[in-house]
């Protein structure tokens, strides 16, 4: 039986990367003093900055939620009704629910009135739902926080997702991508600040730390997610995991510290969209395309019934 390294009370967790034990009561600890020292060292925001947290009902951002509300960040949160059936259903009463227990604000965006909800996008793309909507929540992240003074967007991106996407982008060297991939990526040019303060911790790490503090949260999968080939790159790096602790940490922060500074960004010419304004390299950004597609086959399909 592990003991706990702070008050040799039986352990609940051993972290095998760290190579520590905690009860639950010093694992809450851990994670927040180390969720603060890495908010602190990446200077991604202070306390009297205004934060937007983007919820999905999932363990990570709702981890990210309660323990920057623990902390006393200045934290609202913001979630994007996608529209897919059930699962949007029960991840949005969960995050409603979730902020009445702790009186936090929670503000939603219904993706259904403001272009189309993905299922209805998909069928008239004809592609795969992760291929525009990953993009559609980057917008409407974006415009909101930008409209309701926020001062950053906090992602609940993990340590398994930020070096699974790594690993992607050093397989096919996409340099711009490496360049863009840090945990914080600062305000200008019409974007808002984006910041990710779970980087350093594993998935599991988030889970416990949720299952720990009571959090209820939305266990199942978007129905679209199967086949991503990200789920693939992480299989292969927790294999690596399992027989080598420590791989995936050492992997993303070495790409920190080593790589990245020696990647120089190039400057795209960014420019306000003509018709909503967000910032876009074309004349009329992705996204007002996407809605203008969408209304006219919305429209033709009326019109032929
Ligand atoms: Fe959107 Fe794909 Fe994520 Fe589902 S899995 S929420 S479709 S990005
Ligand atoms: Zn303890
Ligand atoms: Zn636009």
């Amino acid at each position: 039986m592990k003991r706990c390294y702070k008050c040799g009370q039986r352990a609940v967790v051993y972290l095998r990367q760290h190579r520590i034990a905690f009860c639950k009561e010093h694992y809450i600890e851990w994670y927040l003093k180390r969720l603060k020292e890495t908010i602190k060292e990446f200077r991604m925001f202070d306390k009297e900055d205004k934060v937007l947290v983007a919820v999905s009902g999932g363990k990570d951002s709702l981890a990210l939620w309660d323990a920057l509300n623990r902390l006393g960040y200045k934290v609202d949160g913001l979630y994007i009704d996608l529209g897919i059936g059930e699962y949007s259903q029960k991840s949005k009463r969960v995050c409603q629910d979730f902020a009445k227990e702790r009186s936090l604000r929670l503000n939603i965006v219904d993706l259904k009135r403001e272009i189309g909800d993905i299922p209805t996008i998909k069928e008239v793309e004809k592609r795969p739902a992760c291929s525009f909507c990953g993009q559609l929540k980057r917008y409407y992240m974006n415009s909101f926080a930008k409209k309701e003074s926020y001062k950053a967007v906090a992602t609940g991106h993990n340590l398994d997702d930020e070096s699974a996407t790594l690993l992607s982008n050093v397989l096919s060297w996409n340099m711009g991508y490496l360049s863009r991939q840090f945990p914080v990526l600062l305000e200008g040019d019409g974007f808002v600040r984006k910041v990710k303060p779970l980087f350093k911790f594993t998935e599991k790490e988030n889970a416990l730390y949720a299952f720990l503090s009571g959090i209820n949260f939305v266990e199942e999968e978007c129905p679209f997610a199967e086949g991503a080939s990200s789920i693939e790159y992480k299989k292969i790096l927790s294999s690596i995991e399992e027989k080598s602790p420590g791989t995936k940490l050492r992997f993303y922060m070495d790409f920190l510290r080593k790589l990245h500074p020696l990647l120089t960004q190039e400057k795209l010419q960014i420019k306000p969209c003509k018709l909503c304004q967000e910032p876009t390299t074309a004349e009329i950004c992705s996204l007002c395309r996407l809605r203008e597609r969408v209304r006219s086959k919305t429209l033709s399909s009326l019109s032929n019934s």
